[in-house]
């Protein structure tokens, strides 16, 4: 059955006091002065009147006391809640107001960004990290040495509320208990084969599941993390060497930023031997194993499933690989039936663990009663089973397009568009047709220095795609509007046909 984290951590704490924990730009901190520290903002979070089930918006990039403060929340039985640190203005407010928490802890830079954003804040106030804070710092109280006696929340106990990307409509609060990060971290030890010495390289900000799940591995493996506040794609190897980090992890873009650093004699002179993650398109798999000699796990997952749904331990290039084994997941049709091996269909996710998927959304039981029914996750993805058993990922499902008698992934031609040499990035959409169904209207932004010359992408597409699938109209792009994870938010992309090419 599912357990929590923060009693192996407690247990961890006064068996082996002085293990490092996590490296913060080099700096250790110890299972001891993470306990104390976490304890000390429990107690005051109490003396503050807050109870166990309460919520704190927290909206700081890694550091130590970011640690801290997720530890510290996590003893009080208050809820944590990640807020996304690039987040500003409306989608901020969203966030801050939705949750209604108890309690705000930022780091002082942002404090302005959070009253810029014009949310109510609640009485309780704001605790802020830093030097500007004087005082009534998160230091200051990190500090103070006040002891926490009170047994850990349950397994089954709200541990945080994860917002979404937000990428098909405004972000949910997903409710995640304190089994499912324990899964989380379960999850990245299966797929990772790490042991006592090893180290995880850590740049994604813990408001990410991805980030999050990270701080269960050094309390179930003698192993410790290395954490910098922000990704940087130049300083990448250096950090990862001067930590000795062993295993790295990415997301979307991630791996073709770094392959696209200057080549170096070094590339291969470092000790990661494994780098997981998801998104990563298929062509680049070989180029960056060939290049910095490292295995790849690509993974699909999503907060709703405790993170990772499944892996691709087994280097097929393109599939996302084979359920945890605590999911099953079933391709099913549109009346719910499941699928014949290799057709595509929705992903639903089931599980033979209570607890190992969310409880819901924070006050949205529309889009709750929507996506978990009879207890199974219905993803709104679509995927396909290949005989192997390797689960194939082909976008959103409700990101398709009905045109000319046929359905039309926008993750496919999006696919395709993206290798045009002087894309670099795209997006497409359906838009109302002449006559009944959609035509497709596809976004495109060049490259700095390119230009994109609608007609000889469009004849460029038709080698490449079916005819149905290729865009009736292109529009060129500046910018666009991106979540904080950078997805582009599709649903604020223009339907409109002026200034695009038909
Ligand atoms: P929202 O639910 O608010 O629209 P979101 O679904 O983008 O936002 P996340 O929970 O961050 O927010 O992302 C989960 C989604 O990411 C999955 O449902 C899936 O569509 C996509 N995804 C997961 N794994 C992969 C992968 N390996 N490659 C590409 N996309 C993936
Ligand atoms: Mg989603």
């Amino acid at each position: 059955s599912l357990e929590g984290f923060l009693g192996s951590f407690t247990t961890k704490a006064a068996r082996k006091p002085e293990q490092v924990f996590a490296r913060f730009n080099g700096e250790p901190i110890t299972f001891a002065t993470l306990d104390a520290m976490s304890a000390a903002l429990a107690a005051e979070l109490r003396q503050r009147g807050l109870k166990s089930g309460d919520r704190a918006a927290v909206m700081m990039r890694n550091s130590r006391l970011s640690l801290a403060v997720l530890f510290g929340l996590a003893k009080a039985g208050v809820v944590w809640v990640p807020v996304n640190a690039q987040l500003r203005g409306e989608g901020l407010r969203y966030i801050l107001e939705h949750c209604e928490p108890g309690v705000v802890i930022c780091d002082a830079e942002l404090a302005e960004t959070i009253a810029e954003s014009g949310a109510a804040l609640p009485a309780a106030g704001l605790i802020l990290a830093g030097e500007q804070a004087g005082a009534a710092s998160l230091e200051t109280i990190l500090s103070s040495g006040a002891a926490f006696e009170e047994a850990p929340p349950a397994a089954d106990d709200l541990f945080a509320i994860m917002y979404t990307s937000g990428t098909t409509g405004r972000p949910k609060g997903v409710l995640v208990t304190h089994g499912m990060i324990r899964l989380a971290g379960e999850a990245v030890r299966t797929l990772s084969v790490a042991g006592p010495g090893d180290v995880f390289f850590v740049w994604e900000p813990l408001y990410h599941i991805g980030g999050a799940q990270l701080i269960v591995l050094p309390i179930i493996e003698d192993l410790s993390l290395a954490m910098v506040d922000r990704f940087s794609a130049s300083r990448f190897w250096d950090q990862v060497r001067s930590y000795g980090a062993t295993h790295i992890h990415y997301l979307g873009g991630i791996l073709q930023i770094l392959l696209k650093q200057p080549e170096s004699v070094r590339d291969r002179e470092h000790p990661v031997r494994i780098a997981w993650g998801g998104g990563c398109p298929k062509e680049v798999w070989p180029l960056f194993k060939e290049r910095f000699g490292v295995e790849m796990r690509e993974c699909y997952g999503m907060t709703e499933a405790s993170s990772i749904t499944t892996c691709n331990a087994t280097g097929v290039v393109g599939a996302v690989g084979q359920p945890m084994p605590w999911f099953s997941v079933d391709i099913l049709d549109d009346k719910g039936a499941p699928v014949p091996t290799g057709d595509k269909g929705e992903i639903v996710v089931r599980t033979s663990l209570p607890g190992a998927l969310f409880k819901g959304y924070l006050r949205n039981p529309e889009a709750t009663e929507k996506t978990l029914r009879n207890g199974a996750l219905h993803t709104g993805d679509s995927g396909s089973f290949d005989s192997d058993g390797n689960l194939w990922f082909h976008g959103r499902l409700t990101d398709s397009v009905r045109c000319k008698g046929e359905n039309v992934s926008a993750w496919e031609v999006e696919h395709v568009a993206a290798a045009y040499p002087a894309v670099e990035d795209c997006a497409m959409i359906g838009v109302a047709a002449d006559v009944g169904e959609q035509d497709i209207k596809l976004f495109v932004k060049p490259k700095p220095g390119s230009a994109i010359d609608p007609i000889d992408l469009s004849g460029w597409l038709a080698h490449r795609l079916a005819p149905y699938q290729n865009p009736r109209y292109i529009a060129v792009v500046e910018e666009f509007e991106r979540t904080p994870s950078q997805r582009i938010m599709k649903h604020r992309l223009p339907a409109g046909l002026d200034n695009c090419w038909d």
